[in-house]
Order: structure tokens, then sequence, then C-alpha cells
């Protein structure tokens, strides 16, 4: 049995990044790349203008010259007369800029009649309402850094550079195998003896909150062999395999013979904490193999503190773990010394509070959580107002 830190070590030292693939951005929503990525041109490419109004030279208005407009330059156009002194072009945001023209003033602010321009904007200095070439970001320069992830912005960045297709980590291919003869689908009737299957339900939404799928999901009852048959079809496929139910040290507990029979090295098994404490992690070739305790709570908990970076570290995440926060627990609490405690747990802007119903098979206070508090292994009275550390549940 080891510790939770110990564990979580054990999680990030074994787990590797995955390989790379090409990918076009369209479909890189979630993905990490994988290089850094450098900028092809500068942006914007020329200089713009960042108003609907009109371009003329600035010197033009401090030696207070007549300034006739003399052509209209659009979003899309290029005007490629170099501007001569007394002239101005009516311009719009986003069009590039004549050669020489320094100042841009808002068509809010200018009277123009018979075509000759009066600017009644007191403010406008050298370059007002110009977006300089490069000011973004100059040819050649680093763009994003690998191992950023590919949110709505990053992916418009991209493309506004011109870049259709990127490296990025391969997402994990991850399989859910749930064991329990008692387990029934929802949308069944039960026998008196059923219990919903819920914990493929819940593993595959918080794969989801990842932005990962679950590639198949599997059912096997509480037989030595079936369980081994599965395990051994589906390891050989999967980035991660992910079994529920059955590592406990139960009569019909038949995952870790199972494991041990598919040759999965076992990297630790049982750990000091509750819920979860028959948590498996193993090995076998390049798959990893986390044996999930049945009980609904238990299972979320080891997902968020141990899947979870598992599967972060696979995709070229730099940080795996959920962030942490420190704050004054509302509540006394009282815990047994030996184990490491998550509790579900609630903040507000000035504490955190457990829940009521921290019971492994009770998922209802999880539901209504946004945080769990870790209690470390030897702590046991924790009082009022005491700062403890707490890890943000993905929304
Ligand atoms: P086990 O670890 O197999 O002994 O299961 C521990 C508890 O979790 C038992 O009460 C099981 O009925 C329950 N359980 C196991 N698997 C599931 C599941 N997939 N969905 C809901 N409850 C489960
Ligand atoms: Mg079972």
């Amino acid at each position: 049995m080891i510790s939770v830190i110990d564990a979580k070590k054990a999680i990030i030292d074994n787990v590797t990044i995955l390989s790379t693939e090409n990918i076009m951005i369209e479909k890189a929503y979630g993905y990490v790349i994988a290089d850094d990525i450098y900028s092809p041109l500068a942006l914007p490419p020329f200089n713009q203008s960042a108003m609907d109004g009109y371009a003329f030279i600035y010197d033009d208005l401090k030696n207070k010259l007549p300034i006739k407009v003399v052509a209209e330059v659009a979003a899309g156009d290029l005007y490629n007369e170099p501007l001569k002194s007394g002239q101005a072009v009516r311009i719009f945001t986003g069009a590039p800029v004549p050669l020489n023209a320094d100042c841009i003033v808002m068509q809010e602010k200018v009277i123009v009649e018979n075509n000759n321009l009066h600017i009644t904007d007191s403010a406008l200095i050298l370059n007002s309402n110009i977006r300089p070439k490069g000011s973004q970001i100059e040819k050649g320069e680093l763009a994003l850094p690998k191992g950023t992830k590919m949110t709505a912005a990053a992916i418009g960045f991209i493309a506004g550079m011109g870049i259709a297709a990127v490296n990025v980590v391969r997402k994990p291919k991850v399989r859910v195998i749930v064991t329990g003869n008692e387990l029934q689908k929802p949308g069944n009737i039960l026998n008196g003896a059923q219990i919903f299957e819920s914990n493929s339900y819940s593993i595959s939404a918080a794969l989801y909150s990842m932005d990962l799928s679950t590639e198949t999901i599997q059912s096997v009852s509480d037989n030595e062999n079936e369980v081994y048959e599965i395990i051994a079809q589906s390891i050989e496929t999967c980035d991660v395999l992910l079994l529920s139910g059955g590592i406990s040290v139960g009569d019909y507990d038949f995952v870790e013979r199972g494991l041990k029979k598919t040759d999965v090295q076992t990297i630790f098994y049982k750990v000091k904490q509750k819920p979860g404490k028959p948590l498996f992690f193993g090995k076998h070739k390049n798959t990893f193999v986390f044996a999930l305790p049945g009980n609904p709570a238990a299972v979320l908990s080891c997902f968020y503190n141990y899947v979870y970076p598992a599967l972060r570290k696979m995709q070229g995440f730099p940080n795996c773990f959920l962030k942490s926060v420190k704050l004054p627990i509302a509540t006394d609490y009282q815990k047994k010394s030996g184990l490491a405690n998550f509790l579900n747990a609630k903040m507000n802007n000035t504490n955190i509070y457990p829940l009521e119903g921290q019971a492994s098979f009770q998922l209802r206070s999880y539901a209504l959580a946004d945080s769990i508090i870790y209690l470390p292994e030897e702590s046991e009275m924790i009082k009022a107002g005491d700062i403890v550390e707490a890890f943000l549940l993905p929304k």
C-alpha cells in the first residue's frame, strides 16, 4: 500500500507523452500542440487602418495645410500611389494604409465639404488609429509554445497566420470495462438484487469534459475466465484501460487475477486513501491500466486524482493535476490517521465546506461539489478555520 503522494508520483514517472500527428486546424480543438509554432508572416501583414475614417500625413495637420480627399480604400483594396502632402484617402477598418500616410482620423471627427477634409479631433498624434505591420507578431517570432492547448482563440490565431495544419499530440484511446453481476443498464427494469450501472456513465462524462471520447464500454459478469478474456481482448488496442469494480478482496473480485494473467505489470496496488483504497495501476506494453474500485464516488475520486493526470501527461499538457487552492475549512472534521481523505466540497468566497454524505457509494454530494478537499494521511482533527488544500473539479 502506498501513499497518495507516491501514487501520484508513480503516475507522472511512468506515463509518457503519446506520439504526434499532423491534423487540420478545424479538427484540432482540445489537442495540445507538439512543436513550437513560429509565425510565417508579420501580423498585421501591412500597416492597417483601425477605424473607418480618413488617412493623411500628420505633418499636414500640424502645419495646418488644406487637405483634400483624393481616393477611397476599403478592406481588401490596395491604394498603390504614395500619398502626397495635402492629400487624404477615405479609408475603412482593415484596409492597408497608403504609403506616406501616418495618421488616421475617425469619420465621426471630421467635416468633409467638396472633398475638403476638416479635422475636429484635437487628440490625434503620429500613427493614431494605425495598427502597424507586425504589431501583433513579427515574422519568425514564437507564436505559441508546444504544450499549448488548442482553444478557440489558439485555433483562430493559427488560422490568422495562414497555417492550415498543426502537429499535435495524439489523443489517448480509452477503453472502459465495468464488472459486476448486479449491474443493469439504465432504461431497463431492475430485479430485486440489481442496481443500475453508473460508473461507465460518469467515466465517459469525465473523459468528455477532457475533450476525450470513450473508445468502447464493455460489461462483464463476475466470472474469472470472462474477466480475463475481456481484459486480454481489450488491452492490446488501447492506450488506457479503465476497469471498475472487482478489484477488492471479495470472493467475486477477479480483476487482479485477470490482470496478472494478462501480464499486466503492477506499478501500485492499494493506496492509503479514502475513498478508493483498492486502486490498481499497472502497465502492459504501452498500455496503462487503472482498476478502479466499484463504488461510484471512489471511481470519480480515483479518476480525478490519478487517471486525469495520466491522460493529461499523455496528451502533452505541462500541468497534469487538477488545479489546487488553499482555503479555510468551514466546519470541524474528524478523521482517522493512516489514510488520506478526499471530501466532496463546495467553495464560497471565504471558505470551503465538506458536503453531507461522503461515503463511497454516494454520488449525490459529488454531483453538487465543485472541489475535493485533500486531507493528508497523518491528519486527524481538522478545526473550522484550518487551511486545507482542495482540488477544483472540471466544470
Ligand atoms: P466492487 O468493487 O465490485 O466490490 O463494487 C463495490 C460497490 O460498487 C458495490 O456496491 C457495487 O454494486 C458497486 N458498483 C460496482 N460497479 C458499479 C457500477 N458500474 N455502477 C454502479 N455501481 C457499481
Ligand atoms: Mg463487484
